[in-house]
């Protein structure tokens, strides 16, 4: 269970004479009472006073001040030490990061209020920019001037937008006409840094907010710069590689290579786009999967919210051809592509007539 607290890293590092707090994250999801999965520790510990404490740790950033320490038992906590950053002169990494001894410059650094608290070990809340007014009122409102801050780093354009979907929660006005007027500077954003903040709003409640995203600008560097209405996609499985593809059968011209996204996913996607019937029968369904295999059939299912691939599996019906009852041996007297034109023809004809996947009856019929 990777998502119960890691309170004795905490103590290890109190007992040490260091100063530590749950911070991030994880202390807003506290306090919202929904389900924390990663638990981020600050503290005024240097990366290297950090690994001399414990003796399981993966340096994950370690220019950073981040150390990830796991506990015996699954449970594990990103440790960073208290930072502070300066510079960003190229709008997305900080020419220097300064470590730091207090933890108001550590959350001074964070992006919005309602993820700039910090908690200790008794639950006690550090809450330096009135974030747990904005968590109950349900807004997401930068740290500091928005203008400076998205100056400092595009991406928290894409993080503001992600939040409202994810939590439900309204953008702070001040907050909102900075992103529209800033909304130039996610240009020089990494594809890789759009794709995941993208995805995470995709897979949330309020995927119209991707919309919102792309029509601000806020998706250029990915080549997105309108998009269709999405709310539908919150009815289907919040899995990735189906709100991807449910959104590029909204949006044909969609090229989803520009997300960087796995070729494989953009290759199947691709062709359930290309194939994408809005209403299908029990017999399309086993053309669709005869055509294209079971792993983009299945895809198509699950964004037609249709339970037709899984039931024609499950029924162990006739519709690719290493089912069929023969195969290219009881041919001997065609050969190259005669072969499989025969077969395919046959499966062709057991898709409609299931009954006759039979050695004798498809002998018969391909005299
Ligand atoms: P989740 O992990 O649920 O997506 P999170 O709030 O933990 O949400 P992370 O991206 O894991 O988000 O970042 C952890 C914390 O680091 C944030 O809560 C925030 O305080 C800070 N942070 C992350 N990215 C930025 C950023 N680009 N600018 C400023 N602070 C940031
Ligand atoms: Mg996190």
């Amino acid at each position: 269970m990777r998502n119960r607290k890691p309170d004795e890293i905490l103590r290890r590092l109190l007992d040490a004479g260091f100063a530590a707090y749950y911070v991030g994250g994880c202390v807003r999801d506290t306090l919202l009472g929904r389900p924390v999965h990663d638990w981020d520790i600050a503290t005024s510990a240097r990366p290297g006073q950090v690994t001399a404490l414990f003796s399981h740790c993966v340096p994950t950033g370690v220019q950073h001040g981040t150390v990830t320490v796991l506990l015996g038992d699954d449970r594990r906590a990103e440790v960073t030490s208290f930072r502070r950053e300066t510079g960003y002169r190229d709008g997305r990494h900080p020419d220097r990061v300064q470590f730091v001894t207090d933890l108001s410059s550590d959350l001074a650094r964070r992006d919005f209020t309602v993820n700039a608290m910090a908690m200790d070990l008794d639950g006690a809340i550090t809450d330096l920019f009135d974030g747990r007014a904005d968590l109950a009122r349900g807004v997401i409102r930068c740290v500091g001037s928005p203008e400076r801050r998205f100056g400092e780093d595009a991406l928290r354009m894409l993080r503001a937008y992600r939040f409202c979907a994810q939590l439900g929660f309204w953008m702070d006005a001040e907050t909102g006409r900075a992103i529209a007027a800033c909304a130039p500077l996610c240009a020089r954003l990494s594809r890789e840094r759009v794709c995941e903040e993208t995805e995470k709003t995709l897979v949330s409640p309020k995927p119209e907010y991707v919309s919102r995203m792309a029509e601000l600008g806020l998706l250029c560097t990915c080549g997105v710069t309108h998009c269709v209405d999405l709310s539908r996609l919150a009815a289907l499985d919040a899995a990735p590689e189906v709100r991807w593809t449910a959104w590029k059968v909204l949006q044909p011209a969609l090229d989803l290579k520009a997300f960087r996204l796995p070729a494989r996913l953009c290759q199947q996607a691709g062709r359930v786009c290309a194939t994408w019937q809005p209403q299908r029968d029990t017999l399309s369904w086993k053309r669709l999967i005869a055509a294209e295999g079971w792993d983009a059939a299945h895809l198509a299912a699950r964004v037609a919210q249709s339970g037709a691939v899984d039931e024609i599996a499950a029924s162990g019906a006739c519709v690719t051809l290493p089912q069929l009852a023969v195969s290219g041996r009881d041919f001997p007297q065609l050969s190259g592509r005669a072969v499989g034109d025969m077969l395919q023809a046959l499966l062709q004809h057991v898709l409609e007539h299931p009954q006759d996947n039979t050695r004798e009856t498809l002998l018969k019929l391909a005299k």
